[in-house]
């Protein structure tokens, strides 16, 4: 893709902090962190979003997304971390080249998780009702 900034960083065209490389992805340091160590991990073949990214790598998504968040937690001596993908522009996606945040967390961090509310037993039947039966 010729004006991804993610590919110009995988192809080294666009300089970055890497941590980790891996056969089919790719770990840098965010510029702009949520956290010390926030970390994104890209594959290396372009994909807009998760669901545009070849599910055979999946696999290796999670096991290098692992072995990043375990040296990179023990780096910045975190007590956690959030490992979250923005999938579309409505979920916050501002680059569209699929990316995991790793984002280190620390019991005094002051930071919250999604906020949420209770959802009723018919809401929820309704809800699996409409999702009907997953394809996979
Ligand atoms: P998202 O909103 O999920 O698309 O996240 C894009 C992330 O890319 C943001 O957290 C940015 O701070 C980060 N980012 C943008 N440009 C660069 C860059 N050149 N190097 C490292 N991280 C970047
Ligand atoms: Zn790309």
């Amino acid at each position: 893709m010729d004006d991804c900034l993610f590919c110009k960083i995988v192809a080294k065209e666009i300089p970055s902090s890497v941590v980790a490389t891996s056969e089919h992805f790719l770990a840098f340091l965010d510029i702009n962190p949520v956290q010390k160590g926030h970390t994104l991990i890209v594959p290396r073949e372009h994909s807009t979003d998760l669901l545009d990214m070849r599910p055979d790598i999946g696999e290796e998504f999670v096991r290098f997304s692992q072995a990043v968040a375990t040296a990179v937690v023990r780096a910045v001596h975190a007590d956690g971390f959030n490992l979250g993908l923005n999938n579309g522009r409505a979920a916050g996606q501002v680059i569209f080249h699929t990316h995991f945040h790793l984002i280190p967390r620390f019991s005094d961090d002051g930071l919250r998780t999604w906020p949420s509310q209770a959802a009723s037993p018919e809401e929820l039947g309704k809800l699996l009702e409409s999702i009907g039966p997953v394809d996979f």
